[in-house]
């Protein structure tokens, strides 16, 4: 598994008022959208194209344009919700799949309680978007999830990341053999004995959209 820490001083600027206790539900909204996009930017970096030619006014040029199939956005409800919009500004052409999946505060062991996915996703490219790799047994799920339908490889764009998390969905994915990505703006310090990133944001989901 590949891990890329996006270090842009602009990531860290916007990731400090994200974890700001102070900073209220709107504002950290807008922050986690454009968190976002700057991180989309490197996690699509090798997004597959196809060579197209345009007529310029002046004469043809040759580009590219996303391949198909497109590319399969995941946003892990409830809080992977909060990057999906910057995602698809990113990547119009995208996707978009659910898939509903909750940590079982007890066990800490990850639930799926919804799925809207494409039964087949042999040859996708998948954006899995979830804010918070904290045990990393969610994301784990959810990767295994997409390669299960056939996705060929999968890239993970997070807020934050644990060194926990990084290295059990090292341990998962070590003999899996097909291409994974984690693109975070941060890798914290370790996890707490409630299963939260230290120093970490706090609840994204509450953060994002209060408290349920
Ligand atoms: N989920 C969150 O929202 N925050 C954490 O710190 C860990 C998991």
């Amino acid at each position: 598994m590949e891990t890329l820490v996006v270090d842009h001083p602009l990531v860290a600027h916007k990731l400090t008022t994200l974890r700001d206790v102070r900073t209220d539900s709107p504002t950290f909204r807008r922050l986690a959208d454009e968190l976002v996009t700057l991180l989309a930017y490197e996690a699509t970096r090798d997004v597959r194209v196809t060579e197209v030619t345009v007529e310029t006014p002046v004469s043809p040029a040759t580009g590219v344009r996303l391949a198909k199939p497109y590319p399969l956005v995941v946003p892990i409800l409830r809080a992977g919700l909060g990057m999906l919009d910057g995602m698809t500004r990113l990547l119009p052409t995208a996707e978009v799949g659910f898939l509903g999946m909750i940590r079982n505060e007890s066990t800490l062991q990850a639930e799926t309680y919804a799925t809207r996915l494409p039964d087949d996703l042999s040859g996708r490219q998948c954006y899995v978007v979830d804010p918070m790799l904290a045990t990393g047994g969610t994301l784990a799920a959810a990767v295994q999830f997409l390669f299960d339908r056939g996705a060929v490889d999968v890239t993970a764009l997070c807020l934050l990341a644990a060194p926990e998390g990084l290295a059990y969905m090292d341990k998962v994915f070590a003999n899996s053999g097909k291409p994974i990505r984690v693109v975070t703006a941060a890798l914290d310090e370790r996890l707490n004995e409630h299963g939260y990133i230290v120093p970490g944001l706090g609840d994204a989901g509450d953060r994002l959209y209060g408290v349920v």
